[in-house]
């Protein structure tokens, strides 16, 4: 089967790997292509260009901007981006100059209603990029410090709506988060759409206003999603006009789904990636 994976990240974000070693991991476990989509930054697309031509392995150029609409946090994939596109770089520069002021009332926050001091100190430490800073970072802080056995268990405990950590923050609009994707010539892809709480009127009025902004793609396989709501999402996709994609959401070995270790789309989903020339040379190798 032609593996690919669409949706995965670096340590230029919350993952633990750098960006040569996950394109190392998903070679290892026989992706063909693979799309590196770290939280509002591009930084790591030259590294992982550089190893994925090492090792035959297509790299598409990827992001996930974090957005806020319906009154929740939304991330849109945006995937062959153009990392270099001024108009991206601006945008996710402003969303991650956000970052650094957000973590520190969620340390705040920690300290003020469960007794944990310095939770900011302790994330940024983990941070390799520093304008990156994020809840994953609090998470695993929180672990080693003994709060919490593990990162699901932190995420039910801390940081999350109602529970100690959690602040709101306004992030960028999905007409801005779309916009820019399309402006660099990337395909906009809503990630993860299973763990949204919208009702289903909201849904269809986020999957309504996606498509009218330009969005073409949604994420049907996941390691967010439940096998049992794959069906769910691909019966959305085609409803909407909206293509299907396929991604891990890889962060680090032993945290959640491993990349390129995932079912395939069901077999009436448009994927993403049809036409897109650069895969040609896996269908047609003697032509490669
Ligand atoms: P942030 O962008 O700082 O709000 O951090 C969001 C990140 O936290 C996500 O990309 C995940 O990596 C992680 N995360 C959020 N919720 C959960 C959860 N329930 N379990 C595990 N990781 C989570
Ligand atoms: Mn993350
Ligand atoms: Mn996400
Ligand atoms: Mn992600």
């Amino acid at each position: 089967m032609f593996n690919i994976d669409l949706h995965c990240h670096s340590n230029v974000s919350d993952g633990m790997l750098s960006p040569a070693e996950v394109v190392a991991r998903a070679a290892a476990n026989g992706v063909h292509a693979l799309a590196l989509t770290d939280h509002d930054d591009v930084a790591g697309i030259a590294a992982a260009q550089e190893a994925a031509d090492a090792a035959g392995l297509t790299l598409i150029p990827g992001v996930e901007i974090s957005v806020t609409w319906g009154g929740q946090t939304v991330h849109i994939v945006g995937l062959r981006i153009d990392p270099a596109h001024p108009g991206l770089a601006a945008g996710l520069a402003e969303i991650r100059r956000g970052r650094i002021e957000r973590a520190r009332r969620m340390s705040d926050d920690l300290a003020r209603s469960a007794g944990i001091v310095g939770a900011y100190e302790g994330a940024y430490d983990y941070a390799v990029n520093k304008q990156m800073v994020g809840r994953t970072h609090f998470a695993r802080w929180l672990v080693d410090r003994g709060h919490a056995p593990d990162i699901r268990s932190v995420f039910r405990r801390y940081l999350t709506r109602g529970n100690p950590g959690y602040v709101e923050h306004e992030w960028t609009s999905l007409e801005n988060a779309v916009g820019w994707i399309r402006a660099s010539g990337g395909m906009a892809v809503i990630a993860h759409p299973g763990r949204y709480t919208f009702n289903a009127r909201e849904q269809h009025l986020l999957l309504d206003a996606f498509r009218a902004l330009g969005g073409e793609g949604i994420e049907v396989i996941t390691g967010s999603h439940h096998p049992s709501e794959y069906g769910k999402w691909a019966d959305l996709a085609r409803a909407f006009g909206l293509k299907a994609s396929r991604g891990a959401d890889f962060h680090a070995p032993g945290e959640g789904v491993d990349i390129g270790r995932l079912p395939a789309l069901p077999h009436y989903c448009q994927p993403v990636w049809q036409g897109w020339p650069e895969l040609a040379p896996h269908f047609s190798p003697s032509l490669a």
